[in-house]
């Protein structure tokens, strides 16, 4: 986190100046001026389409469960 922002590295141009747009969820590299979703990521570390998809869905289904127990932790 920097600024309040999720950062992180693009492996495209090595530069750790990505910063994902919390609005849209869309990620803007300020080294390249490229933007980008968590799919074209994967697609550029060589996942097929089809194992990128399986995995955001299993990483999303992670996310909503850790979510979920959290919620369930706190309302107690
Ligand atoms: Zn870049």
């Amino acid at each position: 986190m920097r600024d309040g922002r999720f950062v992180f590295l693009r492996p495209h141009c090595n530069e750790m100046l990505v910063y994902v747009n919390p609005r849209n969820n869309l990620a803007h590299c300020f080294a390249c001026r490229k933007n980008f979703n968590n799919l074209d990521l994967l697609l550029a570390l060589d996942y097929s389409f089809t194992d990128a998809v399986a995995l955001l869905e299993l990483w999303l289904h992670l996310h909503q469960t850790k979510r979920s127990t959290r919620t369930t932790t706190e309302a107690k």
